[in-house]
């Protein structure tokens, strides 16, 4: 694709870089096939390459974001299935990130529209506050279908429909600690602690400290860790993103110069997309630029470093059909396909895989909450086919997927690491079906 971009404007790093990004797309649209806006909506300004044309011309002439661009790129999942289709490499990621920052800073929404999204990165990314939130969300469900019928408040709507009925206690797992490897030590880790996900499935880094100490792997749940920075990197909320970053880099430096690391182990792939970022998002700040690298260059899903050890037979045959529903931040995001499923079939499960695995199942960090009606339907989708697969349990490595799903699926749906921690010894993850008599022999 042709720019026309001044030298003075390519003298912004920034803008040098949406200038190479577009500079690589070439019109074929294979992305739009893939794109689940574009497959829901069917319109060209929904699709990546729409987005593409509406991005480079809102930066080539130096425009404020207006209201056609923000309706389409908060539309977009930032799934990344196009970063996958696309035959040129086109960074995709990079640049909506990029456009996101733009509309946020030119861009003056809605009151209603800044309220929640202020409230929602204020609360979500701190579990104290989360955890309290949930506990009020439950005064507001009787009115979820009152709030629905007003469309500034629909977000708030979804909001109260997607918190639990009921809060798990807090897990000691979550707390600062270091878990000894049992037995002969092997390795030394960093576990990412998350924000949302301890609050609402603590039973995952549990999983997770269980099998890999298991394994002869020294865990470390590092002090003064925080949110990765995700859901406001999304929000296009820029200077709060980077303060996550450094923060985190910050810590895991601390640890990876004190006891050294062999990785820093992720459990929710869309934390692990952002972290393995850092390098990239702290480029530009020479203080942290080498620190930030290092920990992108450490950052690994549970999957992939479970993959690198050398795993004994499994305590005990599972013998059930697990659907494994790959999350976008995994597939598209981090490129993780194989190793999920080949560490499920080692377990000694039967791994099937729903059609249209490429699509996005809707959660997308608050997407479900300000895209409820796009949203809504990319759930439906995936459950249709996920239902179709006759599994019986679905596995994923992602909180957000497992949140957006496990309502409607009419079967379990748990994270990976849990059926992993089970058959290598742990316990039966709650709510799975008797394994067969024929596998548990
Ligand atoms: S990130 Fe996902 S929703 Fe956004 S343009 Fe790409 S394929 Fe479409
Ligand atoms: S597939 Fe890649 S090159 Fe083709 S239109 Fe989409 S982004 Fe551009």
């Amino acid at each position: 694709m042709q720019t026309s971009f001044t030298a003075e404007q390519l003298a912004d790093p920034h803008i040098a870089e949406a200038d190479g990004i577009l500079r690589k797309c070439v019109h074929c649209g294979f992305c739009t096939a893939t794109c689940p806006t574009y497959v829901t909506l069917g319109n060209e300004l929904d699709s990546p390459r729409g987005r593409i044309y509406l991005i480079k011309d809102m930066l080539e002439n130096g425009r404020d974001a207006d209201a056609e661009v923000v309706t389409h790129i908060d539309r977009c999942l930032s799934c990344l299935a196009c970063t996958t289709t696309c035959p040129s490499g086109v960074d995709y990621m990079h640049l909506v990130d990029h456009a996101r920052v733009h509309i946020e800073q030119t861009y003056r929404r809605p009151l209603f529209d800044r309220m929640i999204r202020a409230t929602l990165a204020k609360v979500l990314p701190y579990p104290a506050r989360f955890r309290a939130a949930l506990k009020l969300a439950k005064l507001g469900r009787p009115f979820v279908g009152m709030l629905r019928a007003i469309e500034p408040l629909k977000p708030v709507a979804s909001m109260l429909a997607l918190a639990p009925s009921s809060i798990p206690a807090r897990s000691p797992s979550s707390q600062p600690s270091v878990h000894p490897a049992v037995g002969e030590k092997h390795g030394r880790v960093v576990l990412l602690n998350g924000c949302a996900q301890p609050v609402l499935e603590p039973g995952i880094n549990e999983a997770a400290i269980r099998l890999l100490t298991r394994l002869g792997i020294e865990v470390v749940v590092a002090k003064d860790e925080a949110c990765c920075g995700a859901l406001v990197h999304h929000m296009g909320r820029e200077q709060e993103s980077l303060a996550a970053a450094r923060n985190n880099v910050d810590v895991w430096n601390r640890e990876i110069d004190g006891g050294g690391l062999d990785a820093i182990i992720i459990t929710a792939s869309g934390c692990g997309t952002t972290i393995k970022d850092y390098g990239h998002m702290l480029r530009l700040d020479p203080a942290y630029a080498d620190k930030a690298a290092r920990v992108s260059a450490l950052a690994m899903d549970v999957t992939e470093y479970l993959d690198t050890l050398d795993l004994p037979a499994p305590a005990k045959a599972a013998g059930l059909t697990v659907a494994y529903h790959s999350a976008c931040s995994m597939q598209h995001g981090q490129k993780i396909t194989r190793q999920p499923k080949a560490l499920l079939a080692k377990a000694g499960f039967r791994v099937t895989e729903p059609r249209e695995g490429h699509l996005c199942c809707g959660s997308a960090g608050t997407y479900n909450i300000m895209q409820p009606e796009i949203s809504a339907r990319l759930r439906d989708r995936k459950v249709a086919n996920l239902t179709a697969t006759g599994a019986d349990l679905v596995a994923t490595g992602n909180i957000g997927c497992i949140t957006q799903i496990a309502d409607r699926a009419g079967m379990p749906i748990v994270h990976t690491v849990e059926l992993l921690d089970w058959a290598w010894g742990g316990p039966k993850p709650a709510g799975l079906p008797e394994p067969t008599l024929e596998a548990a022999e």
